[in-house]
């Protein structure tokens, strides 16, 4: 069974229930409201996201604010932070 936590983009709802493809890509449907969408992957989302985070960890932003001001877990910006302090590691 299709198990996704994507929320629908019109209603919010979970309940979201694969419906045929476009372009190589899984179509989706909310049952709720039977809004259709194409499912958006969330890594190029996170890509933004990551960038996002590592040009306040330049500014000297402390990891907290970060988390507050991007909605990133703080582990995850404490690992990019690591990165971003050492790259060759
Ligand atoms: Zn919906």
């Amino acid at each position: 069974m299709l198990q996704t936590i994507l929320p629908c983009a019109k209603c919010g709802s979970t309940a979201l229930r694969k419906n045929g493809s476009s372009k190589g890509k899984a179509k989706y449907v909310c049952t709720a409201c039977r809004h259709q969408a194409v499912f958006v992957p969330a890594a190029p989302r996170k890509a933004a996201q990551y960038a996002q985070v590592e040009k306040l960890l330049l500014e000297r932003v402390s990891q907290r604010a970060i988390v507050r001001l991007t909605g990133v877990a703080r582990m995850t910006v404490a690992k990019l932070a690591k990165k971003s302090a050492n790259p060759s590691a």
